[in-house]
């Protein structure tokens, strides 16, 4: 394990032409404080977990004192924000401090959130507030747990500045983990200026360093679009069958690899509703949680008309079929495994429906209905009466628990079994607006820190029960339901 100023930085993205980034240093900030360290992130580039207890450690995580090894830089993007084109965005509060290269010869990006203006912050005060510094912590290390593809985080650093919001708040720097921070709107930057050369330098430097299989055949950058398509309807159905809502589908928050990026206003589902919005500043719910599959691509379709500069139209267009069947069965085999079918077949997805529509209309806990349904017991003379009683109408879960009955019939495994492998897929914890809440008014009234942590460890076993945490998986409690989250963070 390495201290901190022997982390094996290897900075690939800066050795491209400067036309895709500029070179910025942090700004410094008064009165760092260290408010919570990411153990299992500091495996990732191989840091001794000990170094956090280091006096000075705060001030390389507030962009103070610089790593050696880093080479800051912002990165140039555009992106389609709520369906309109903005020419020119970047990193507008994010420094890039490198790429470190694990022993495992993984490469992760350390990027500082919050750590100063850049030559792209427009308006920006290119700060980053502690409040939503917690949430993202807490939401991307929640979704690693729960196998969705992720940026990491490795640690928050409060300071003493105070930043303007809709209040005051006092300013936080969270330090990012990604094997790449590159995002559709970093080629539709150069697509809408008609630089067609550094979107190919752009798809060659992907290809390279993440999807070397792809190899240098003359097909290449369609397989690269081919890759990202495939990988961002992977991600739409895990989203959609964990019930998490991004919030800000821009396409300058979308990752060429597939990733989960740029946590905001995002949200769990709570009481299922498919209309749900996560986002307070969304007026027209063009991010609703059941809009969310339908808008990765379209934001594939603005990625592959970036790309059409080194990709035949045609083929850039017929790539775009392959989105919603890979979606599909994704997603249906997601559902599948939720309801404890070894083997989940096409004809699944009506059971799944009606269990949906169910659980709509009697406005049920979405994770907890699931996490209850591995005590379904398939026995002729069976009531399931825990589960039963928690619907609206009992005649309708009645005749659905006969079909989900024979369903299981053909399944090898015994109750017990199945709820054993159901418990896996489906969490028992999920990180609720009230919980992070809690922890962030602790942590900007009282300076207490635990319950970042407490939740960061409870969220990282997400699948387990953890008997003394059981008030965690309540449904949120109704102060919480107005909690309203936006894009000014
Ligand atoms: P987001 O929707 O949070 O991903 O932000 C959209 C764009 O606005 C990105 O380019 C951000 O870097 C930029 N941005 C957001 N907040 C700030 C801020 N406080 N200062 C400067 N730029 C910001
Ligand atoms: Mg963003």
């Amino acid at each position: 394990m390495k201290k901190l100023d022997q982390l094996n930085f290897d900075n690939t993205f800066c050795r491209l032409p400067d036309i895709f980034y500029r070179r910025q240093n942090p700004t410094p900030l008064p009165g760092s404080y260290l408010v919570s360290f990411n153990e299992s992130a500091a495996k990732l580039i191989d840091l001794d977990a000990a170094e956090a207890k280091r006096a000075d450690f705060s001030e390389y995580f507030i962009g103070n004192r610089l790593l050696p090894g880093s080479e800051p830089m912002s990165m140039l993007y555009a992106g389609h924000q709520f369906g309109y084109f903005v020419p020119q965005l970047g990193d507008g509060r994010a420094i890039l401090l490198g790429e470190i290269k694990n022993r495992a010869g993984e490469y992760w990006d350390l990027q500082l959130k919050g750590a100063g203006i850049t030559p792209f912050s427009r308006d920006g005060d290119g700060r980053a507030v502690l409040r939503s510094s917690i949430r993202e912590y807490l939401c991307s290390e929640a979704m690693h747990a729960l196998g969705i593809p992720t940026s990491r985080a490795l640690c928050i650093v409060g300071s003493d500045e105070q930043v303007y919001r809709e209040t005051i708040e006092s300013a936080a720097v969270v330090t990012r983990l990604s094997p790449s921070h590159v995002r559709f709107g970093s080629f539709e930057v150069f697509a809408y200026r008609g630089q067609h050369e550094p979107i190919a330098i752009l798809a060659d430097y992907i290809i390279e360093k993440h999807f070397p299989d792809i190899g240098n055949s003359p097909d290449k950058y369609l397989r690269f679009l081919n890759e990202v398509i495939v990988r961002t309807a992977r991600l739409m159905a895990k989203w959609q069958a964990v019930g998490f809502s991004h919030g800000v589908m821009n396409t300058d928050n979308m990752s060429v690899l597939g990733l989960t990026i740029d946590y905001g206003p995002f949200g769990f589902m709570e009481t299922y509703d498919p209309e749900f919005v996560c986002n307070h500043s969304d007026h027209g719910g063009r991010y609703a949680f059941d809009r969310q599959p339908q808008v990765g691509l379209w934001n594939l379709a603005c990625l592959a008309q970036a790309l059409t500069p080194i990709i035949p139209v045609e083929q850039a267009q017929e790539a775009l079929e392959n989105y919603e069947p890979e979606f599909f069965r994704h997603y249906n085999e997601l559902m599948g495994k939720k309801l404890g079918f070894t083997r989940p077949a096409q004809e699944d997805a009506s059971l799944v429906n009606r269990l949906l529509e169910m659980m709509r209309a009697s406005k049920l806990d979405y994770t907890n209905l699931f996490r209850s349904l591995g005590l379904f017991r398939t026995g002729p003379d069976e009531k399931n009466t825990v589960l039963r009683d928690q619907f609206l109408d009992r005649s309708a879960f009645d005749a659905w628990a006969d079909a989900y009955r024979s369903r299981l019939q053909s399944e090898p495994e015994i109750d017990e079994e199945r709820k054993v492998c159901m418990d896996r897929v489906n969490p028992k914890y999920i990180l609720r607006n009230s919980m992070a809440q809690t922890a962030i008014i602790l942590a900007q009234q009282e300076g207490d820190f635990s319950e970042v942590d407490r939740l960061l460890a409870l969220l990282g076993q997400p699948f387990d029960e953890q008997p003394e945490m059981e008030e965690y998986a309540a449904p949120a409690p109704d102060w919480a339901r107005n909690v309203v989250v936006s894009c000014s963070s």
